[in-house]
Formats: C-alpha cells, sequence, structure tokens
C-alpha cells in the first residue's frame, strides 16, 4: 500500500472551538496581533509549536499511574535514566523541567565575558541564555543553509572551514561546540552524520566537548536514514545511537522528541562540569533525580523515547510535515525546501516582497492566517532576531513563517483545511501590508512584543 497514514486511532478527542472571522478580528486587537497572547481556546489549528503539544499514548498516560513521587531516588528516575542511556548512553542524565533549563545550567558555568559559543543556528532561548552571561552566541550554519530556496539534503550541517578558523584564532574563548539537530531556527534542517562526525574531530583537535542541542534528534536520525548513503538499512535507533556516540552531551527539551507535555534534561560526560551543573540544578530545578519534573514525567518521557524513535512513528511524522509543505509548494507559495521534519517554513519575504522586512512581512501573514483561517503559527524572522545589541532594527537573514506541526495532534483533514486557508490568502496576499511595533520588551520581544496594523 502507498498511502502512508496516522498510525494510531484516536480513543480520546478534544473538541475545537469554532470561531468566525469578526471574532478573530476582534481577538487580534486585544492581543495586540500578537499571536503569543492569543487565548488558545479561540484558535482553531494551532501550529504555533510543535513543543509541549504532543499527543500523549495510551501507555505514557499508564505510565503517568506508575509515576513515583519520591523527593530521591524515586524508580522513575532509573526508569527514564534508563531509557535515555539505551539511546544517549552519557554518564550524568540531569533532568529539568524543560530545554532552556538545561541551557541556563550550562551557560552560567561555561559562559561569561569574552566567551563565544558556537553552533549551526542557535536556537531563541540558546541565543538568550548564552548572551545572558554576556558570552557571545555565534551561527555558523554552511551557507547552503541560508538559501531557503536550495534542494540540499542537510542543510542544517555547520561550516567546518568557519568552525576551524575559529577555533584556531579563539581556542581559548570557546568552551564547547554546539550543534543543533535538527536545525530549528533555520528551518527545521537536518544535520548528516558525517557533518557530526567531522565536527566530533574537530573539536577533539582542538580539546573541546561537542554538545548536541538534540531536541529532535529522531526526525534527524530519520532524514540521515532516507538521505545520507550508508544509513538506509539502519533502524532509527542505530542511528540515533552513532550520532549520540559523536557527542560528550546534550541539552534536551522532552517537549519535542521525547513526546511529553513538560520536561528535558542536561546531559554530560564531564565529571566535573556535571557536579557544577547539580550544583546550580539544586538552586533552581529541584534534587538530581527529578530536576523540577514530576515523578510520572519522568515516566512519560521514558516511554516517549522507546516510543519516538519507532520507524512507523517516524515515517508518519516526516510524510505527514512534507505533505503540507509540498501541498503548499504546488500553490506556488514559497516554502523553505526541502520541507524540514517539524515543521514547514512559509518564506513571507519571497511571497510579500511589496512589504520591506523591517515591516516584518512575516508578522504579516502570520496575523492573515489566523484572521481568515483561526490557525496559529510563529514569525521567524525580524520579529524574533531583527533587534540588535545597540537597540538598531536590521533584517534578520530570513523571514519565515513557521508552521509547526504537533505530534500525533491533528489529523491529514485538518492540514488540507490548512491548505486551503493557505490558498486563499495567497490569492489576496497583495493587499497584505506591513506592521509596526509599538511597545517591546528588553529581551525575547517576539513573545510580548505590541504590533499596530
Ligand atoms: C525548544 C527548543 C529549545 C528550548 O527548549 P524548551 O523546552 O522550550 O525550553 C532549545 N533548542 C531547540 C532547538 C529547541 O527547539
Amino acid at each position: 500500500m502507498k498511502t502512508i497514514i496516522e498510525p494510531f486511532r484516536i480513543k480520546s478527542v478534544e473538541p475545537l472551538r469554532m470561531t468566525t472571522i469578526t471574532e478573530r478580528e476582534q481577538y487580534l486587537k486585544e492581543a495586540n496581533y500578537n499571536l503569543f497572547s492569543l487565548k488558545s481556546d479561540d484558535v482553531l489549528i494551532d501550529l504555533l509549536t510543535d513543543s509541549g503539544t504532543s499527543a500523549m499514548s495510551t501507555k505514557q498516560w499508564a505510565g503517568i499511574q506508575m509515576g513515583d513521587e519520591s523527593y530521591a531516588g524515586s524508580p522513575s528516575f532509573y526508569r527514564f535514566e534508563s531509557a535515555l542511556k539505551k539511546l544517549a548512553p552519557f554518564k550524568h542524565i540531569i533532568p529539568t523541567h524543560q530545554g532552556r533549563a538545561a541551557e541556563k545550567i550550562l551557560f552560567s558555568i561555561v559562559g561569561g565575558k569574552g566567551k563565544v559559543i558556537p553552533n549551526n543556528t542557535h536556537f531563541d532561548t540558546t541565543r538568550a541564555n548564552v548572551e545572558a552571561t554576556t558570552a557571545e552566541a555565534l551561527d555558523l550554519v554552511k551557507k547552503e543553509g541560508l538559501d531557503p530556496k536550495l534542494e540540499h539534503p542537510f542543510k542544517g550541517d555547520i561550516d567546518l572551514v568557519r568552525l576551524r578558523e575559529l577555533l584556531s584564532t579563539r581556542s581559548e574563548d570557546i568552551p564547547l561546540v554546539m550543534l543543533t539537530i535538527t536545525n530549528n531556527s533555520g528551518g527545521g534542517q537536518p544535520v548528516s552524520m558525517q557533518n557530526i562526525r567531522e565536527t566530533k574531530a574537530l573539536c577533539k583537535e582542538f580539546g573541546k566537548p561537542l554538545i548536541l542541542d538534540a531536541c529532535r534528534f529522531a526526525e534527524n536520525a530519520y532524514f540521515i536514514k532516507l538521505r545520507e548513503e550508508g544509513y538506509a538499512q539502519k533502524s532509527p535507533k542505530e542511528i540515533v545511537q552513532e550520532m549520540f556516540s559523536y557527542a560528550d552531551g546534550m541539552t534536551m527539551s522532552a517537549k519535542k522528541d521525547a513526546l511529553v507535555n513538560m520536561g528535558g534534561w542536561l546531559a554530560l560526560n564531564d565529571d566535573e562540569l556535571a557536579m557544577h551543573a547539580r550544583n546550580m540544578l539544586i538552586l533552581t530545578e529541584g534534587f538530581p533525580t527529578y530536576g523540577g519534573l514530576s515523578g510520572r514525567d519522568l515516566d512519560a518521557m521514558a516511554i516517549g523515547l522507546e516510543e519516538v524513535v519507532e520507524e512507523d512513528y517516524l515515517n508518519y511524522r516526516i510524510t505527514s510535515t512534507a505533505y503540507l509543505g509540498n501541498a503548499l509548494d504546488r500553490l506556488g507559495i514559497p516554502v523553505m525546501k526541502p520541507i524540514g521534519g517539524h515543521a514547514v517554513y512559509i518564506d513571507a519575504r519571497a511571497m510579500l516582497p511589496h512589504i520591506d522586512p523591517l515591516q516584518y512581512p512575516g508578522q504579516s501573514l502570520a496575523i492573515e492566517m489566523y484572521r481568515l483561517g483561526g490557525i496559529r503559527t510563529c514569525e521567524i524572522g525580524t520579529v524574533m532576531f531583527g533587534r540588535q545589541a545597540d537597540g538598531s532594527e536590521k533584517a534578520a537573514q530570513m523571514d519565515l513563517v513557521r508552521m509547526a506541526i504537533p505530534r500525533r495532534v491533528y489529523t491529514q483533514s485538518h492540514i488540507d483545511y490548512c491548505i486551503e486557508c493557505l490558498q486563499e490568502v495567497n490569492a489576496n496576499k497583495h493587499r497584505l501590508k506591513g506592521v509596526t511595533i509599538s511597545w517591546e520588551p528588553p529581551m525575547l520581544r517576539h513573545f510580548t512584543a505590541h504590533f499596530q496594523i
């Protein structure tokens, strides 16, 4: 059979609340045109993020019942640790309440003035946590990763020439090297096994640890299986194991590829670093066997880690994201190619060339998709990255609108509805206008800024 179906059936349903365009225009006004400020009850199809929005399986819900809430040494922790070590056998596994808590702990230890942290592309919270220590967050994705129209199998790869140059000239300022798999802010594009392997070799040459920001490790592994020579016959699990074998640690948001609604961890091989991390953890998260999570969360993560590397799940996941992306492509809507793992990224700058990047074409498009269809998406462009350290504004490298697909949540007809909505937006796109920012906070402005249209 050629049709790829959702490899699950629905046991418990959550009704969607229908709204009209007139109602949504009012909600937009009340939210100052910031989609993060909408009430989610007023959203029909929520593609704001794939983070923490996964549907858990019957097995995970059963695992929740098994959660042991002991303060220290809970069996839930050991079940989680053992499930993770089957994929990523790091010596120290330190649970946190989500990914950014792991980042905060890591960078408050290794960051600081004069330090520089290279990455293919820092995710926004990663960059913010690096910069909060006054260190520099440097993006070194290879140039193919910056061309949204280019078809290339591994646009998440880091530029090894520039990384070598950096390591050669500023070695003492670099506490570690990061790779984000898949490269979220760069379009959900995968990093090849070869690039991970070569980055590790370079790190070894300069005596630096390689830390994976591994939120979407399973999706990255499936792309390696599909696209990289020598991996077609390997199971996703084997590929994941090889990926982690090149790393000295990882930060993780379990809200992505651990298929849970809350959770994360920091994993490290280095004893000294892990000791400092656990001390910080106790200060900000909790005791090292629960780290800001309930025992039941740890059990749900343990089971999620088994389910996320199942081939049927990954095939459905990657194919259904491509289904949306390819449909938009056929409609002539410019999308980032090839289609990423967890999201489809519309190139709003190319779609709306009449809107100057400093008038935020991505935000304009995201507002219209909500107004017309009740679909909530996220701008990843000049709103998110345009403000410079000195307070000035500069167009981001790209102006994208991300349609992130929650895992195991929406069916094909929900996605068909989104496609129809975008077809209509595209037909009337010349009517869309730019937006201005009327208020913004000092950091991470996209979450709370006010817009005017
Ligand atoms: C989501 C994400 C994070 C942060 O994780 P949270 O759980 O949201 O704090 C870090 N890096 C990447 C690549 C992410 O996608």
